[in-house]
């Protein structure tokens, strides 16, 4: 693992009564890749992951910008798995689901918006539209930097004709979404859910932020890679996640054998 004030952190957290590891998903325990259907969580990361799940009062969580129905597939989650799917808008607790329920008026700007974004992406080879449950993302990754932002400005301006759209951008990503929450609001309703004395929480983008800024107490944040942020701490890549994970369930599973 990395510095020695991360293991002692890890080392309390092994120890609390009830704890949620959340965990990102993308670039936080399935390395980037090109093409996001086909990203998957470390083999490493998953063996730590599921010793974690086996062991008393204690739970984890994926938690991802992803809608539910995606962030089921690349996760290869359970139905019992917790999952914080479209940025904290899909929160699904053990066994069911959050309906987002859309109103009329929220569906027809979407449908407006949908259009403008991807007669967008039609004139941007690489580009590609994926609609959220509310919302829409416009993926750039492999488009060169110049018509990246050239696309984005573009929808930027389309977004703000039609109006209503809370925006949020992320690596090679520029989203618009007709309700408001966070990776942060998902986290703290999984914390009551569980009755979490301690949350770890890992991730690697801007939107991980929300995350780390809800953390308090002995709660841990991990940012993931480069960048400013609120964690405090930090690690390399998905890698050194998979190693911390395996380290907090062995030192885990040993504090449940004694
Ligand atoms: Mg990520």
């Amino acid at each position: 693992m990395t510095g020695n004030a991360l293991s002692d952190a890890i080392a309390r957290l092994a120890a609390t009564p009830r704890l949620l590891v959340a965990l990102d998903f993308d670039g936080t325990v399935s390395p980037l890749v090109d093409k996001p259907s086909e990203s998957r969580v470390l083999p490493a990361a998953r063996n730590a992951i599921d010793e974690l799940e086996s062991l008393q009062d204690t739970w984890v969580a994926f938690v991802s910008g992803r809608p539910l129905d995606g962030l089921v597939r690349v996760t290869e989650a359970d139905d019992s798995a917790l999952l914080i799917a479209s940025h904290g808008v899909e929160v699904r607790l053990t066994g069911g689901a959050v309906d987002v329920g859309l109103s009329t008026e929220e569906r027809s700007v979407l449908d407006a918006l949908r259009e403008r974004l991807q007669r967008l992406a039609a004139d941007t080879p690489g580009a590609h539209v994926e609609s959220k449950p509310v919302g829409l993302g416009l993926h750039t990754r492999g488009v060169a930097h110049a018509e990246a932002a050239t696309a984005q400005a573009e929808a930027r301006s389309a977004a703000a004709e039609l109006g209503g759209f809370i925006e949020r951008g992320g690596k090679d990503i520029l989203e618009f979404a007709v309700r408001d929450a966070t990776k942060g609001d998902g986290i703290e309703v999984l914390r009551k859910h569980v009755d979490a004395t301690a949350v770890l929480f890992a991730g690697d983008d801007v939107t991980d932020e929300d995350g780390f800024a809800v953390l308090d107490g002995d709660d841990v944040g991990v940012k993931v890679g480069d960048g400013e942020t609120r964690a405090g701490y930090r690690v390399a890549d998905p890698f050194a996640i998979a190693e911390m994970l395996a380290v907090l369930s062995t030192s885990r599973a040993n504090r449940a054998a004694q």
